[in-house]
């Protein structure tokens, strides 16, 4: 993740909310998208990189976010994403909201320095994109309403319980999903997000020739067969985990998972001055993966030492690097005219 730098000199990382070296204020900037540094008193900051007057984003006082605006009493452009936040009158809910609304700051984030939807053209208004944070509920029978993670016209939900550590271990250990993780999830479902609003109307013919057509295969008889019987013995010679075979949708969700993560290390590996990785759109995917995969292979090793899991699978087979290839070329598709006034239905 991009760090910034204090007005002292002191390194801001991505949920700094005070500068541990000269007490200055910190946060993101929502006019000009940094993290910085503040000045001035109570309600009457300014950003130190681009001299906006800035606002504390009204979550602030949940301790859920760390964001400026230009206007007063309002959400930041981050928060206004989120529909549907827990009750917060149970003690765990806090923090979990806190896990998650981090975690989405840094996808939407990501994905604004990507250009990838939402940020593209006009879609947030014909294909808004949505969170909605979740808990299972118990009616007065005493029936328990599970909150399924997910995505569905733009709205993704994730269920309360994955932002617990604890419940996120045993499901990964599970269901068999070494890098499940609340980025991981998140990745994924915009994955969903992208396919239904952008991949599935500028570039449908090459996805079929890549993943399948989706609506060829009965989603529910795929997931029973999955479930029922794992992946084909041979998954790993072309998909990039046992999930990604069972669905097309799956498949692009994965892949969309997978390439986001190796954009987010590439991009951290540029900040931290080891590498000056070519993140544009004209990049050639094969080339940086092979770069990424080498990180990849020394942090894992890293990790080993302390008992942690890799960072990722350490080789990527050539289906894979082909359809990781079709995401970053979709970050040089345009909507054209006819296609960006259509909304959904
Ligand atoms: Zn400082
Ligand atoms: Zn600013
Ligand atoms: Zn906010
Ligand atoms: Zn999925």
């Amino acid at each position: 993740m991009k760090t910034s730098k204090c007005r002292c000199g002191n390194r801001i990382y991505f949920n700094n909310s005070v500068c541990v070296g000269c007490q200055s204020v910190l946060g993101r900037c929502t006019s000009c998208g940094s993290l910085a540094s503040f000045q001035g008193e109570a309600e009457q900051l300014s950003c130190d990189r681009c001299g906006s007057v800035a606002h504390r984003c009204l979550n602030q006082s949940y301790g859920v976010c760390n964001s400026f605006n230009s206007s007063a009493g309002s959400l930041c452009h981050w928060c206004e994403f989120t529909t549907v936040i827990p009750d917060l009158s149970a003690p765990e809910a806090q923090p979990r909201w806190a896990a998650l609304e981090t975690a989405k700051r840094q996808l939407l984030v990501q994905l604004q320095h990507l250009g990838m939807p939402p940020f593209v053209g006009n879609l947030q208004e014909t294909h808004p994109l949505r969170f909605e944070f979740l808990e299972d509920r118990i009616d007065s029978d005493g029936k328990v309403h599970q909150a399924f993670t997910g995505h569905e016209d733009g709205v993704v939900v994730i269920n309360m319980v994955e932002a617990d550590s604890v419940q996120r271990e045993s499901l990964r250990v599970r269901l068999g999903e070494p890098q499940r993780t609340l980025i991981g999830h998140l990745r994924h479902e915009i994955g969903h997000y992208i396919d239904w609003s952008f991949a599935s109307r500028v570039a449908l013919k090459d996805y079929h020739d890549l993943f399948g057509d989706p609506f060829a295969v009965d989603y529910e008889q795929a997931m029973q067969n999955h479930y029922a019987n794992g992946a084909p013995a041979d998954w790993a010679t072309s998909f990039v985990s046992q999930y990604a075979t069972m669905h097309p949708w799956e498949d692009f969700a994965e892949t969309v998972n997978v390439y986001l993560d190796i954009m987010a290390i590439a991009s951290t590996a540029n900040d931290q001055g080891r590498a000056n990785f070519d993140l544009s759109p004209q990049a050639d995917v094969g080339g940086l993966v092979r770069e990424v995969l080498k990180i990849v292979i020394e942090a894992s090793e890293y990790n080993f030492d302390l008992g942690l899991q890799p960072l990722l699978p350490e080789k990527l087979p050539k289906a894979v690097l082909t359809k990781l290839n079709y995401v970053h070329a979709l970050r040089s598709k345009e909507l054209s005219p006819e296609i960006a006034s259509s909304h959904a239905v």
